[in-house]
């Protein structure tokens, strides 16, 4: 009988998989959170990931459960852990995918490079914490951020005084601190993923370049331009390093800041296929959402060779003002046929993810140009 794998949530990284799963055999299944979701041609269940009882009723008919997310409540993860059901990322490593400051504390006792950082619990041990970096830091939501959403920059603790307020509102349920960071000035922004199995076995993508634009993920280039030999050797053994201390099995993704004077430093973790990885999908020779299924269903993993030179991705950010996507494929298909389209099935809406654009070659400029214009048709 075919392996039966489990996503829970329903967003456009379930979807991905999707065709990946046929390929190989996998039967895919997935609980979404609504009819309407990305993924909606896999799904198998509709309900809340928060609820034991409907996720333990979609586990039961499943061999292996995974994740589109990383917000599955830790209580019901262990539940199912203790009930026997096989969960990668487990729980033990998920938690430092789901909260921020457990995530720095774990970093710092296995010795990565990080920015300085502190939990604060009030006003005065923020500004304690300004006072020592300049007067500047960033100021993140340990829980639920995405897409920028739960990171300010501040200049005075009363910057955050209203998040020391929706925190201590939330304290019963242990949210009771801020994590504060010093601003890092950087050159630009990388990614490192990894895939680790169950089994120990770890592949190691090449290091790419993202760029950000407010807050959200514009472009990835990969691998990261100029990139030296040492820069991919550290990002590679960071990202290593991290899959094997905090026990990741399936895609990691490491998001690193690249100083201004030649340091890496980790900024956050994604225990998933994550968007930096998109590329790999057309750029290379196993795309993360197959290595990703290769992976928690405990397979060999597949080659993370590069396909070509440069690959880039650009991502396309709210959809067509007008008409629908595919009122769009005509124009863009003919004008710019060496562009892979990705389409997330979904609304368009200022700002939201709604699909990519993927591009392989051997000259950059070329790539970059093909990507961004054939991701314009959908503006
Ligand atoms: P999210 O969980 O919303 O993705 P991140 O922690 O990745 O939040 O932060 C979003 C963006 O904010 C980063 O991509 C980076 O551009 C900026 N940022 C985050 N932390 C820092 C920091 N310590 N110094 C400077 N910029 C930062």
């Amino acid at each position: 009988m075919a392996l039966r794998v489990g996503v829970i949530g329903g967003g456009q990284l379930a979807r991905m998989m999707i065709a990946p799963a046929v390929e190989l055999g996998l039967e895919l299944r997935v609980l979404a959170e609504d009819e309407g979701m990305s993924a909606r041609l896999a799904a198998t269940a509709v309900g809340d990931y928060r609820d034991l009882d409907t996720v333990r009723a979609f586990a039961k008919d499943v061999d292996v459960v995974t994740f589109d997310h990383e917000h599955v409540p830790q209580e019901v993860l262990r539940a199912l852990v203790e009930e026997g059901v096989a969960v990668h990322p487990g729980p033990d490593a998920l938690q430092f995918a789901q909260d921020k400051l457990v995530m720095r504390k774990r970093l710092t006792e296995l010795g990565v490079p990080q920015p300085d950082w502190a939990a604060v619990r009030n006003v005065d041990e923020l500004q304690a914490f300004l006072d020592d970096h300049g007067g500047r830091a960033v100021v993140k939501t340990p829980r639920g951020g995405y897409d920028g959403k739960g990171v300010r920059v501040v200049r005075s603790a009363e910057d955050a005084s209203d998040w020391f307020d929706a925190v201590a509102a939330e304290s019963a349920s242990g949210g009771d601190a801020l994590l504060v960071e010093e601003l890092v000035s950087f050159a630009r922004e990388l990614a490192q993923q990894v895939a680790r199995r169950p089994s120990g076995q770890m592949v190691a993508y090449p290091v790419v370049e993202t760029v950000q634009r407010d807050g959200v993920c514009a472009e990835v280039l990969a691998p990261a331009p100029g990139a030296s030999e040492r820069l991919s050797r550290v990002a590679e053994e960071i990202g290593r390093e991290i899959a094997e201390g905090l026990g990741v099995t399936g895609m990691l993704a490491v998001e690193l800041f690249e100083t201004d004077d030649d340091r890496i430093l980790v900024n956050e973790l994604a225990m998933r296929p994550h968007n930096s990885g998109h590329w790999s999908q057309d750029g290379a020779v196993t795309g993360q959402f197959e290595q990703h299924l290769r992976a928690v269903a405990d397979l060999p993993l597949g080659d993370v060779s590069p396909r070509a030179p440069w690959s880039v991705m650009v991502n396309i950010l709210g959809g067509p003002t007008e008409g629908t996507f595919e009122d769009r494929f005509d124009a863009a298909m003919t004008e710019q046929p060496a562009a892979k389209i990705h389409t997330y099935g979904k609304a368009a809406r200022p700002g939201r993810k709604v699909g990519h654009v993927n591009v392989a070659g051997d000259d950059l400029d070329d790539v970059v140009y093909i990507a961004r214009a054939a991701a314009a048709h959908f503006a």
